[in-house]
C-alpha cells in the first residue's frame, strides 16, 4: 500500500515539476541530457532532490508508512529509475506486455524526446497505471524510436553539460 500511495505522490509531483514554470528550470537539468543510460537516472539538481524530500518525508509521515515500506519502496525506485533510462532494447512483445505494469525503457525514452508535446508525458517512474488513468500516457514518439532527439532544443552545447553549467542552469531563462 505505502510503495503505491507513494508512486502516486511522486507521479503527480513530476507532473507538477513539468507544469511549474520554476520548477521545471530544476527538473529540466535532468531533462537536458542529450543521451539516454543509467546514469541519466542519477542526473537531478541538488535542489530538486531537496524538494522532493520536502514533500515525500511529510507524507511518509502523514500515511504512517512503516519504515520497511519505505525502504523498498526506495530500493524499487532507484531500481526501477535506472531501468527506466537503461539503453536497453527489449523485444517488443514482451515490452508492449510490461509496459501495462511498469514503465519501460522505451515508455520513459517518449518522455525524454525534445518535442515538449512529447516530454510532458509518460511522467511514471514505476507503475504505468498512473498514466493511463489522468491521460498523460503516450504509447508512441512522433518520429521512429530509435531516431527520435533527447534532450531539449536548449543547452545541448558540450560547454552547457558541465558540473558548474548545469549546476547554475536553473538560473538562466526558460527555454
Ligand atoms: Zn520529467
Amino acid at each position: 500500500m505505502t510503495v503505491v500511495a507513494l508512486d502516486l505522490l511522486i507521479y503527480w509531483q513530476h507532473r507538477l515539476l513539468h507544469i511549474n514554470g520554476l520548477l521545471w528550470r530544476l527538473h529540466r537539468v535532468h531533462h537536458s541530457d542529450t543521451a539516454l543510460d543509467a546514469t541519466s537516472a542519477l542526473r537531478f539538481h541538488p535542489l530538486e532532490i531537496l524538494l522532493s524530500m520536502g514533500i515525500k518525508i511529510p507524507a511518509v509521515l502523514v500515511l504512517g508508512a512503516p519504515p520497511g515500506a519505505v525502504l523498498l519502496f526506495e530500493i524499487l525506485l532507484n531500481g526501477f529509475a535506472l531501468f527506466a533510462h537503461a539503453n536497453l532494447g527489449l523485444p517488443s512483445r514482451f515490452e508492449h506486455l510490461l509496459r501495462y505494469a511498469v514503465v519501460t525503457p522505451e515508455m520513459h525514452r517518449i518522455h525524454h524526446s525534445v518535442l515538449r508535446e512529447e516530454h510532458d508525458s509518460n511522467y511514471g517512474f514505476q507503475l504505468s497505471i498512473w498514466d493511463r488513468l489522468f491521460g498523460s500516457y503516450r504509447h508512441a514518439t512522433r518520429d521512429a524510436p530509435e531516431s527520435f532527439p533527447l534532450g531539449l532544443s536548449t543547452f545541448r552545447m558540450a560547454h552547457e553539460q558541465t558540473l558548474s553549467a548545469l549546476l547554475i542552469q536553473p538560473l538562466r531563462s526558460a527555454d
